[in-house]
């Protein structure tokens, strides 16, 4: 076993399948072409400095973990800085899809998009008007 003095290090085929196993796409990595001796945690290192006001807040896999064992990982993906910068991750993407795909692909968003102004103003009498023949009981015909 070859560890440095420093730290401990995985081969990366170790740490690739650490990222399979425990689901960690948010895991990077320095490698020597063999051996791992850096992590680092993507997501919270986007969100940084809005995630300094976990407990336990640490910085070592924003800087990078010298110390590249399961444990270590599997301990971040559970911190609470971890977990928060995940949250802030997801609520933004989700953000983004509900433009994009929401508006723009929901057939609802696209035959609103598409419906001319008049048409709209149409469908709008017409869905009152039957709105009010349901809500007021009047007979269909006088
Ligand atoms: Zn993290």
């Amino acid at each position: 076993m070859a560890s440095s003095s420093k730290g401990c290090t995985s081969k990366v085929n170790t740490v690739k399948k650490w990222k399979e196993t425990l689901n960690a796409d948010w895991l990077e990595y320095d490698d020597d072409g063999k051996v791992v001796n850096l992590l680092r945690c993507k997501v919270c290192t986007s969100k940084e400095e809005r995630i300094t006001s976990a407990k336990n807040f640490s910085r070592t896999f924003i800087t990078g973990s010298a110390i590249v064992k399961k444990n270590t990982v599997v301990n971040h993906q559970y911190s609470d800085q971890h977990r928060m910068a995940v949250k802030l991750n997801l609520k933004e993407t989700l953000k983004e899809k509900y433009v994009d795909e929401y508006v723009n692909e929901n057939p609802i968003g696209q035959g609103l998009n598409k419906m001319a102004a008049d048409d709209r103003g149409r469908m709008e009498h017409l869905f009152n008007a039957s709105y009010t023949v349901c809500k007021e009981e009047l007979p269909f015909k006088k």
